[in-house]
């Protein structure tokens, strides 16, 4: 068995002990005697669990020491022993990942964040939009582990972008997608990008980081390129995240406008304005926002790439200033919208 690397172990009083700070898995064990106690309170730092050994060293009875590993293999406190890697699976993650290790050593079921952290490698995001906001989702995905970026914003830095994602002072009037390349080679050594370009392979996912309003067409074409797409949208003082699609997933970006057209018939005139002018004279990008919305948009393509649902599957997620905390709106399919009949009842 292995111990799931950075539990916290504290003595309580009356032969108790309390493993785990997080109320998802932390437990206490009690009825201990001061022996079995001090067992428990050093495994922290064992990658694996030899009970018989601890349980001779520390004078306590090996039936004992067995009942109470099993009961800690049933709080998920232990986790299986690692399985054999072959091949490129047993490339070593990097030492600058050693925190997502540990924490992801945590949340995985079987524990292993090596795992998690390898298929990361292997997987490539697109970041169309790369202003303060894009840098920040760019340079987040890169300092966890994602392997390659298809990084597409050609505009020029402007005076006001420093300070947030990578961006300095000496990057003004350089190409975004230059700047950005160098800011997450910087964060993580050993990255690809590329710029602007498919030519090497379509992203698994991408971010459009838009202002004023997702361009629906941009949205459509690389959804049938076969990629997931996460859009994220800067406002006058604010910014929305999501909804989540995958190809042939609903409710989908589609449903969305027909859901703000039934609600106002004018939607798509707007929407129309909105992108064009959204390219000629970008939102501001506040710092605090950049950095939240920024972080939380990366914190959604991971979860994909984890395999797991992420929260703007169906939902997005409405970040105001000046006190951005996310409010939630879910989305459903519309009847009008042929993607509900993808759906598999
Ligand atoms: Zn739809």
């Amino acid at each position: 068995m292995r111990w799931r690397r950075g539990l916290q172990v504290m003595t309580r009083r009356r032969g108790e002990v309390q493993i785990g700070t997080d109320p998802r898995w932390a437990v206490r064990v009690s009825g201990l005697d001061r022996a079995e106690a001090h067992m428990l309170a050093t495994l922290t730092d064992l990658e694996e669990v030899p009970f018989e050994g601890l349980a001779l060293r520390h004078g306590v009875e090996e039936v004992r020491a067995r009942e109470l590993f099993r009961l800690l293999e049933e709080a998920r406190v232990l986790a299986p022993a690692p399985v054999h890697r072959r091949g490129t699976d047993r490339t070593p993650v990097p030492a600058r990942l050693g925190d997502d290790l540990q924490v992801h050593s945590l949340l995985a079921r079987d524990a292993d964040g090596a795992a998690l952290l390898g298929a990361r490698a292997r997987r490539t995001v697109g970041i169309e939009g790369l202003g303060r906001t894009g840098a920040v989702v760019a340079s987040t995905l890169a300092a966890a582990g994602v392997g390659a970026l298809v990084l597409d914003d050609p505009r020029a830095v402007g005076v006001q972008e420093p300070g947030v994602g990578g961006i300095t002072e000496r990057d003004v009037d350089q190409p975004r997608e230059t700047v950005v390349a160098r800011v997450v080679t910087d964060v993580a050594p050993g990255i690809t990008t590329r710029t602007g370009t498919w030519a090497d392979g379509a992203p698994d996912v991408v971010v459009l980081v838009d202002s004023y309003a997702t361009d629906p067409e941009r949205a459509r074409t690389r959804l049938e390129s076969g990629m997931a797409v996460l859009p994220v949208v800067v406002r006058e003082a604010d910014a929305v995240v999501g909804p989540f699609v995958v190809p042939r997933g609903a409710p989908c970006l589609r449903c969305v406008g027909l859901h703000h057209a039934d609600a106002d018939p004018d939607w798509p005139v707007l929407v129309a304005q909105l992108c064009s002018r959204g390219r000629r004279s970008p939102a501001p990008q506040v710092s605090v926002l950049a950095h939240l919305v920024g972080a939380f948009a990366a914190s959604q393509v991971l979860a994909v790439l984890d395999g797991e649902v992420p929260a703007t599957a169906g939902a997005s997620y409405e970040f105001s200033l000046p006190q951005p905390i996310g409010r939630r709106r879910e989305w459903s399919e519309h009847p009008g919208c042929e993607c509900a009949d993808h759906v598999p009842a």
